[in-house]
């Protein structure tokens, strides 16, 4: 099957399951929608969720958080990966809004990308979901599908954004990278199932892919094992 037939299929299956996407990170506005997604990094939504509300309630907005001193965002933030350097940029970015683009979240990927803490990944999130812009975020998750889905031969997240963006019609961006998400956390565990029996690798994937693995989950089974074994 051609990529372009694979990917409508999987745009169909992706729109009957999650007809509506959510926003899963919480926020009230752009601003806060970044700091949100800066956060995430490295960590579970569901947990940026638990600190978001503090850190709101003290911090709104760039003002305020430029006033908050690093220490309190890090006592704020601290269950978080990586949450010392995460407080750092916090911090550097607030004073960065005020300075440069007088307290407001900036709509480029340019001007975004050039905030401490702001990859491309996060500032395709803000264009996409504050500003409605098209933008296609791939994390390692989106990555690891889109290739299993055949969509995509791309080694990096770069390269399998683009082939996502090539197959998949521009105004559906948005949508298709939140549903591919929810897609993800719902039915995809880490290692170990059956891509024949799932409804998207059972016709997707090729061959080779189930194969291989097929090999790959073996050979993890068989290193469980003998690690169980006692020692002679
Ligand atoms: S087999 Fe299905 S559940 Fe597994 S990775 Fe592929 S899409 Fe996800």
């Amino acid at each position: 099957m051609k990529r372009a037939d694979k990917a409508v299929r999987i745009h169909q299956i992706l729109d009957k399951l999650y007809p509506t996407q959510p926003i899963p990170l919480d926020h009230s506005d752009p601003f806060t929608l970044l700091v949100a997604v800066l956060l995430s990094a490295q960590t579970t939504d569901v947990r940026v969720n638990m600190v978001t509300p503090e850190l709101f309630r003290r911090a709104p907005t760039p003002e305020a958080l430029a006033q908050l001193p690093v220490a309190d965002i890090l006592t704020i933030i601290r269950s978080l990966g990586l949450a010392p350097a995460k407080a750092k940029n916090l911090h550097k970015l607030a004073h960065l809004l005020l300075e440069r683009h007088g307290g407001e979240v900036p709509q480029s990927f340019a001007e975004l990308e050039a905030l401490p803490g702001v990859g491309h990944k996060t500032a395709s999130v803000v264009m996409a979901q504050a500003f409605g812009v098209p933008a296609f975020p791939v994390d390692t998750h989106i990555h690891r599908l889109a290739g299993r889905w055949g969509l995509t031969r791309g080694t990096t997240v770069e390269h399998t954004e683009r082939d996502l963006k090539a197959v998949f019609p521009r105004e559906a961006w948005n949508r298709l990278h939140l549903q591919i998400i929810f897609f993800g956390r719902e039915h995809c565990p880490a290692r170990g199932h059956d891509l024949e029996a799932c409804m998207i690798c059972g016709w997707a994937a090729t061959k080779r892919r189930i194969a291989e693995e097929k090999r790959a989950a073996k050979v993890t089974r068989q290193k469980r094992a003998r690690s169980r074994k006692p020692a002679a």
